[in-house]
């Protein structure tokens, strides 16, 4: 690859957003789009200009303004909770079709089901995730994604887009990412008025399963992400900062089985699961060490089920997260070793307590990328010119299916959706106008990499 640096000292054009002042900076020139950093190593806007078809797609975002917000009243009333599959099924279907509409070849994908280590057991069920794909030219290969499931169950009371006379959208998956698949699609529209479509080497991924950690479409993500040069991932951004950086995730579960008994009548013949339990998750607890980035919270957990009875069975839900995989790794051997740690003991039944344990790195850590730094730089240089701008960048402790992807070797831009609050609260909440510019962002800066100069 060739880099031409050029330092200089400038007066920012951009003055007016306030985003950067006097800046000393450098800008490279490499593959790709240009990059613009401070000394500091922060990435900076681009200084850039829309060509005449770039303000086209504008135009035509603007015309449609209406039926955009429109558009994600629709996506949003489609209750996709994780385990809804009927209602995933249903929003698939309308993704589809759409993909189908623009030219697209689609498929849809199945997934096992995934066994689940807790006292009642049994399996979580995935829905289907969706494809489609768009092939013509040697131009750079891009993969788009967005999930369509939300944290919001079937019987949630939170259900439906309010849009308030502030221009305030306030709903289940406005942000995460209902929001970011409108974007994606009226991208797509605005792309496809323009002809850019057409000599595009383009897939877009719908997962059902982003919300339980990607366990079902993980595989799916790995083996396109080798597949393709440039990701795109439409999660929501927060306090109009873009995610430069994560941290890696990782999920345990552990079971402990005792013996039941009466707590009055034979309190000695019992083996309490919870009391094992709780001694474990003591340990557990123990490893999180804010210095070196490193946390576990033991988010859920269930035992017995009667006051009187000795309890027979106790499990717990363990979230790790980790700033990189060699963290990871020393979170999910020392959670194993403290399951084969047993701290109570009754002589009479051998064996007993016994606990099983089951760990996953699900989402690797994701850290800067040359690559991603240019696509964030060239992101804010168009946000300071279609509106709502990117102001910086973030760290972020939560993982996304870029890091999946980005993981496997793909760089990955992973927040072009919308500016939200409160995302898998009831407050979770955008605005009109993050969802229209962002959907502006989102049609130049796709152009941009799929017909790269
Ligand atoms: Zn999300």
């Amino acid at each position: 690859m060739n880099i031409k640096v050029v330092c200089r000292r400038r007066i920012s054009r951009f003055l007016i957003t306030g985003v950067i002042g006097l800046a000393a900076s450098l800008t490279v020139q490499g593959q790709g789009s240009p990059l613009s950093l401070n000394q500091a190593g922060e990435v900076l806007p681009i200084e850039t200009t829309l060509t005449a078809q770039e303000r086209a797609m504008v135009a035509w975002v603007d015309e449609r303004k209406q039926s955009i917000i429109t558009e994600l009243s629709a996506h949003v009333d489609i209750n996709t909770g994780t385990a809804n599959i009927e209602g995933i099924d249903r929003y698939r279907t309308v993704l589809e079709q759409e993909l189908a509409a623009l030219g697209f070849t689609t498929e849809t994908h199945s997934s096992v089901p995934i066994d689940v280590l807790t006292c009642e057991g049994g399996q979580v069920l995935v829905a289907d995730h969706l494809t489609g794909v768009i092939r013509g030219g040697d131009g750079p290969r891009v993969l788009i994604n967005g999930h369509m499931d939300t944290v919001f169950s079937a019987t949630d009371e939170f259900q439906s887009l309010q849009i308030s006379d502030d221009g305030v959208l306030k709903g289940p998956g406005v942000a995460d990412m209902k929001g970011g698949i409108v974007v994606m699609l009226n991208a797509l529209r605005a792309l496809s008025d323009q002809g850019l479509l057409e000599g595009s080497n383009l897939t877009v991924l719908f997962n059902s399963d982003e919300e339980i950690g990607s366990l079902g479409s993980r595989s799916l993500i790995e083996s396109l992400a080798g597949k393709h040069d440039i990701g795109l991932v439409f999660e929501g951004t927060y306090g109009s900062r873009v995610t430069r950086a994560r941290k890696g995730l990782g999920q345990a579960r552990l079971k402990v089985t005792g013996r039941e008994s009466h707590a009055g009548g034979a309190h000695q013949d019992g083996v309490s699961a919870n009391l094992e339990l709780a001694h474990k998750i003591i340990e557990i607890e123990g490893l999180t060490d804010y210095a070196k980035k490193l946390t576990v919270n033991t988010g859920v957990m269930n035992g017995g089920e009667k006051r009187n009875t000795v309890p027979g069975c106790a499990d717990a839900y363990v979230d790790m997260r980790f700033p990189a995989e060699q963290g990871g790794e020393y979170l999910k051997a020392e959670i194993e070793r403290i399951a084969n740690n047993t701290h109570t003991s009754h002589p009479q039944y051998p064996g007993l307590p016994r606990t099983e344990s089951w760990a996953v790195l699900h989402r690797p850590s994701k850290p800067q990328h040359a690559e991603v730094d240019k696509l964030i730089s060239e992101a804010m240089g168009i946000s300071i010119l279609v509106g709502e701008p990117i102001t910086g960048t973030r760290y972020s402790g939560g993982g996304t299916d870029g890091s999946i992807a980005q993981g496997v070797g793909l760089p990955t831009m992973d927040s072009l959706g919308l500016d939200g609050t409160g995302a898998h609260s009831s407050r979770e909440a955008s605005s009109i106008n993050s969802l229209i510019e962002r959907t502006k962002l989102a049609a130049i800066l796709l152009a941009r990499q799929l017909h790269e100069k």
